[in-house]
């Protein structure tokens, strides 16, 4: 029997971190838990700690990093803890480390991520901001580092599966003339415009058909997360932003599509549950169970496709100007948006605030080239400033 692989999970505490323990917990014998790291919730990473021995846990707060440490410590764990951004770099870049599973949510999983593909590794890609946001700098490194970039967002894991035997994101599409995204249209589907300035944070968040962290639900039910995904498709598989389209599709069944030059169409369908990707991710190209139940289509009875609607939901074509604009507009989109909706999240923004916010920022900061990650992160720190400028000049005016 070969030793298990090495598995580092950046994120470990979130929604995509913990579906990934639960998937590794089933095959013991595969898979190898190297190195959890979270922002600062202590008290579950130590628990997973317990349970899973990694050899390093890190966590960016330094407080909460000290916390661990001592819990750790009290029960004779093994495990290193380490605090800081640099450590969780640093750790996934190690050669007890084989798979990073990047799964910290928005542009804070940027540098980590950045780290594992440099170290060549295989990177389950959950964080989808930090490929928008670098563009093609990131695919780029992919290359250069001979690193494995497989995508966990399911639409894009669908589309993976779709791909010809062999194909990695990155290279070369062979005879794909187009991509269909499908989107659940999130928890305001079917709300009317006028009740959409009044929605709650609770609201946004229960999705009908996922269950994920805050931010990618309000993305969900503002269509940013569509948005951002046609951005992520175009990079990882090559296509223009018109090759890409959205469909939604209530029942969260087919996950995404690809069509090919003769006319066939090959779709990926699957209970809405991340453990399936992430389970075709880590084993690739074996499969492995993942826990999650067979699908029973006659139960679900009816599979309905529909066009999404751009008036109620503008983020979707204010991503798509993004896309087509390229340079420094994505970073700028994807900052705009996470101060939009952290600032919707405490109630500082209404709803219908969080695109009027990322237009206004888009309008204001044109789009200059991507040469260096610099530029990159110097978009992203001026779209910010703006956002931010502009929420707080318009209290009242979005609240
Ligand atoms: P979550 O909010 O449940 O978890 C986020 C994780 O990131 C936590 O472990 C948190 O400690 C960590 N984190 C947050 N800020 C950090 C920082 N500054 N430094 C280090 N760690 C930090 O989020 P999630 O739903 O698991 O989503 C994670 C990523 O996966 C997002 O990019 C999201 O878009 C993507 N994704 C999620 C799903 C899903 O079903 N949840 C599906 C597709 C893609
Ligand atoms: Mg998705």
């Amino acid at each position: 029997m070969s030793t298990p692989r090495g598995i580092a999970i950046l994120g470990s505490t979130g929604s995509i971190g913990r579906s990934t323990l639960a998937v590794i917990a089933l095959h013991p014998e595969i898979f190898k838990v190297a190195m959890l790291g979270a922002f600062n919730s202590w008290q579950a990473i130590v628990e997973q700690a317990k349970t899973f021995h990694p050899d390093t846990v890190v966590l960016v707060d330094e407080h909460a990093a000290a916390q661990a440490r001592a819990a750790l410590r009290d029960c004779g764990s093994a495990t290193i803890v380490e605090s800081g951004e640099q450590a969780l770099a640093d750790a996934v870049s190690g050669g007890n480390v084989a798979v990073v599973m990047a799964a910290i949510v928005g542009a804070a999983g940027l540098k980590p991520t950045l780290a594992g593909v440099r170290a060549g590794k295989r990177v389950l890609l959950a964080n989808k901001e930090a490929l928008v946001m670098t563009g093609r700098l990131l695919m780029e490194e992919v290359r250069r580092a001979g690193a494995q970039l497989i995508p966990i967002d399911s639409e894009h894991n669908a589309i993976f599966q779709c791909m010809p035997a062999g194909y990695l994101p990155g290279e070369e599409k062979r005879g794909v003339t187009r991509l269909i995204l499908t989107a659940s249209g999130g928890p305001f589907r079917t709300t009317a415009a006028a009740k959409l300035a009044h929605v709650t944070p609770d609201e946004a968040c229960a999705h009908p058909k996922w269950k994920m962290g805050r931010k990618i639900s309000v993305d969900s039910a503002t269509l940013m997360n569509k948005g951002l995904e046609v951005i992520e498709a175009t990079l990882l598989f090559g296509m223009t932003e018109t090759q890409v389209d959205v469909v939604v599709h209530p029942q969260s069944v087919v996950h995404s599509l690809v069509e090919y030059a003769d006319g066939s169409v090959l779709a990926q369908l699957g209970a809405p549950d991340m453990r399936t990707p992430i389970a075709q991710a880590l084993a690739w190209p074996e499969r492995i169970a993942s826990g999650v139940h067979s699908l029973d289509l006659v139960a679900i009875g009816q599979l309905e496709f529909e066009p999404p609607d751009h008036v109620r939901f503008p983020s979707l074509g204010l991503a798509r100007a993004a896309a087509r604009a390229g340079g420094t507009a994505p970073t700028v989109l994807n900052a705009a948006n996470e101060v939009a909706v952290q600032a919707f999240l405490d109630r500082r923004l209404n709803f219908v605030g969080i695109a009027t916010v990322i237009d206004k920022v888009l309008q204001r900061l044109d789009s200059t080239p991507v040469k260096a990650l610099g530029d990159v992160l110097d978009a992203d720190a001026a779209a910010r400033r703006l956002a931010v400028s502009l929420i707080e000049l318009s209290v009242g005016a979005f609240a």
